[in-house]
């Protein structure tokens, strides 16, 4: 019994090792996926600010063929005034010449407006640029940091699970699916000290004859309480 209860004490240590190496890797994990998303979102936002630029640069455009149409407009007018003969003919066409004039006012002061708001948004797209060129370099050095971690972690856990076969395969077979089953059930954590008459599992008190046997039975025992295994330390002298 002796022999298995230490058996069943060092596996128990092994595997909260081992969980604990797994939680870290996880967290690992989990850090770079963070990482991963938040170079996603900035690259969203810039895609968008690309898109946005885009549209207005085609209305841009549109708003400067339309500037162009009425500045030959007007040069066409100018042109033909000369030949002009009747006084409501070239009256006429001054009135032309001057609606195209503020047409190309209006024209104008829209493409203003248009080069100012794009002007703003390649700034904006700028910024997000260069968060993401650090993100980036952060990204890069972090990444190559948690790549070595999980490596060194994968290792350990390697080397870990050939020792665990060690604490594990000598226990009987029954007594193996016991253990396994309470590491799931109690929070990882199936063999308990009995001291001073009381489970350190649940805390709860053993019956007297239950804990005095503990130091004379061979057989392994289970908490009445919380079916945790039970191991006594005998004092010394
Ligand atoms: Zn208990």
């Amino acid at each position: 019994m002796h022999e298995q209860i230490e058996l069943l004490k060092a596996l128990q240590e092994l595997d909260h090792e081992l969980n604990s190496i797994r939680q870290q890797r996880r967290e690992l994990e989990k850090e770079q996926a963070e990482l991963n998303s938040e170079k996603e979102r900035i690259q969203i936002m810039v895609d968008g600010l690309d898109e946005e630029i885009d549209k207005l640069q085609s209305q841009q455009a549109e708003l400067q063929q339309g500037l162009a149409q009425e500045e030959s407009n007007i040069q066409r007018s100018e042109e033909r005034l000369p030949e002009i003969k009747t006084q409501k003919e070239y009256l006429a066409v001054l009135k032309e010449i001057d609606s195209a004039k503020k047409v190309i006012k209006d024209l104008q002061t829209q493409l203003e407006g248009l080069t100012a708001q794009i002007a703003d948004l390649n700034a904006e797209k700028d910024e997000k640029l260069k968060q993401m060129e650090e993100l980036q370099e952060r990204f890069e050095s972090r990444n190559a940091e948690i790549a070595e971690a999980l490596k060194a972690f994968d290792q350990a856990l390697e080397a870990k699970a050939s020792q665990r076969s060690t604490h594990i395969d000598p226990l009987p077979k029954q007594l193996q699916k016991r253990y396994t089953l309470l590491m799931e059930r109690r929070d990882g954590v199936a063999v308990v000290e009995a001291r001073d008459g009381n489970c350190t599992g649940c805390h709860m008190h053993l019956p007297p004859q239950l804990f005095n046997s503990l130091f004379l039975n061979p057989k392994i025992q289970s908490c009445p309480h919380c079916n945790r295994l039970l191991y006594v330390i005998e004092s010394e002298g």
